[in-house]
């Protein structure tokens, strides 16, 4: 005896389905093209809130966290995937992160492995591309909480007076 499989229609888009944004999907939003790498993108650089650092506008996500940005920004030629100069202007792990985050249309192919950076107070691992991070001259880096920590510490002393004044 044959079973019969429920046949369905194919799904019919009302709207030109390449005509979404490459990154949220979104057919709603108002859509712009990308200068660096011509894809479909919302045009939504206008509802950022000034200096409130959120990460919610696929356009300048795209724009400030990727290397296709910014292998079209430094105007580089060639390809962003095999580029030297994006591969020399930032440090490995940085430069995995723009190239494989959720803001790219195409993600680099066989990043390079990297060392993790570690916080030089409490050895906790720091995503340097989603963590909040402080980071010290000579290169050490401490994780959002000692760094607050040292900061407030820091300010303890300054305001403090001081106590080994001699008279
Ligand atoms: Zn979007
Ligand atoms: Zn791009
Ligand atoms: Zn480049
Ligand atoms: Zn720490």
């Amino acid at each position: 005896m044959k079973r019969k499989t429920p046949t369905r229609a194919p799904a019919r888009r009302s709207s030109d389905p390449t005509r979404r944004c490459g990154l949220c999907g979104s057919t709603t939003k108002h859509l712009t093209r990308t200068d660096c790498c011509g894809n479909w993108i919302c045009d939504d650089e206008a509802n950022y809130v000034l200096f409130s650092f959120a990460r919610n506008s696929c356009h300048r996500n795209h724009d400030r966290y990727t290397l296709c940005s910014s292998h079209h920004h430094e105007r580089h030629p060639g390809r962003w995937q095999d580029c030297e100069k994006c591969r020399k202007n930032f440090q490995t792990e940085m430069y995995v992160w723009y190239g494989t985050n959720e803001y790219n249309f195409e993600k680099l192919e066989n990043p390079p492995k990297f060392e993790p950076t570690l916080c030089d107070t409490c050895g906790r691992v720091i995503h340097l591309g989603t963590d909040g991070w402080v980071r010290h001259p000579g290169g050490k880096y401490s994780c959002e909480r000692c760094g607050d920590k040292q900061m407030r510490q820091l300010m303890r002393q300054e305001r403090a007076p001081k106590e080994k004044s001699k008279r």
